[in-house]
């Protein structure tokens, strides 16, 4: 709680000295977009093209849960055009900053497009990771595309033809994923991993997903915690447990260690990209990875 608090100082302070320094409408470079993230970055791109700039704010491969807006991230923020995150609490405490730096810069939030009979909440708490659903991230696309369109009439049938491209590939992706499911033996579909970054893959593909902490990865995970997932773990049968790119491997070399000690062995099936690209470089090649990771490790 003293560290929360100490952190909200030193936000505040941030955010005060950069609005010292906000330039005004004329001075601001109005090409540049900033998405919160690798993810929603490549999507952006991949749909404004030419046409655009973007800067990433949350640093490739760092977990976004974690986040806290440095004083050159609001500077950033607060010099561009618009801002795109996903938010769902998604970004640590980036929407936190966001509500400081007022209106300056236009902010959307991907999320805010999503339906909320497609929400998943886990023990109340909405779950962010919704470009694990391919169709979803589909309706994310379309909304990116409208949203250039509207803020740069001039060029929106470029945002439109390339669009077109994504929602193809977006398409084409979900038939792979949906494809690759069926090689594995409908019993091993479960899926356990350090935090419920998955439930949205889960559910457009048929996994029942299993995790230690919750919807982040803020909170610290008890021997309860462990002891718990061990005992389902065993009750289901399960033999294979995944790491995650941004996640520490602490916690689920001590599930594999609990098991171990009550004569239940469990392999590491790899190394899952939960909440960011990765060295994949592309959301595409990132969710290819997932799957092609899952299918060799679950069918055997
Ligand atoms: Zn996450």
């Amino acid at each position: 709680m003293k560290k929360l608090y100490v952190l909200s100082i030193i936000i505040l302070v941030i955010v005060t000295a950069a609005g010292c320094k906000v330039k005004s409408f004329e001075q601001k470079d109005r090409s540049i977009i900033i998405c919160s993230n690798e993810i929603i970055d490549d999507l952006v791109n991949t749909i404004g093209g030419d046409f655009i700039k973007t800067n990433i704010a949350i640093r490739k491969g760092n977990d976004p849960h974690s986040y806290t807006a440095t004083e050159r991230d609001i500077i950033s923020i607060t010099d561009s055009s618009l801002i795109i995150y996903n938010g769902g609490g998604l970004e640590g405490r980036l929407e936190w900053a966001l509500g400081k730096i007022g209106n300056i810069t236009p902010a959307i939030s991907i999320m805010k497009n999503i339906p909320e009979e497609k929400f998943i909440y886990k023990d109340d708490v909405l779950n962010p990771h919704i470009w694990h659903d391919a169709m979803l991230w589909k309706s994310v696309a379309i909304f990116i595309a409208d949203n250039l369109a509207t803020m740069n009439e001039e060029n929106h049938q470029i945002y439109y033809q390339n669009e077109e491209i994504v929602l193809y590939t977006l398409e084409k992706l979900d038939k792979y994923i949906k494809e690759q499911v069926a090689l594995i033996p409908a019993e091993k579909r479960i899926l356990v991993t350090e935090h419920d970054a998955f439930a949205y893959f889960g559910r457009a593909y048929g996994f029942e997903t299993l995790s230690m902490q919750g919807v982040s990865t803020y909170s610290e995970v008890s021997s309860i915690d462990i002891n718990n997932l061990a005992d389902i773990l065993i009750e289901k049968n399960v033999d294979t447990i995944f790491l995650e790119a941004t996640v520490p491997d602490r916690n689920i070399r001590l599930l594999q260690a609990t098991l171990k000690a009550q004569g239940h062995s469990v392999k590491i099936g790899g190394i899952l990209y939960s909440d960011t690209l990765g060295n994949n470089n592309t959301y595409d090649k990132m969710m290819r990875h997932n799957i092609d990771t899952i299918v060799k490790a679950l069918s055997k």
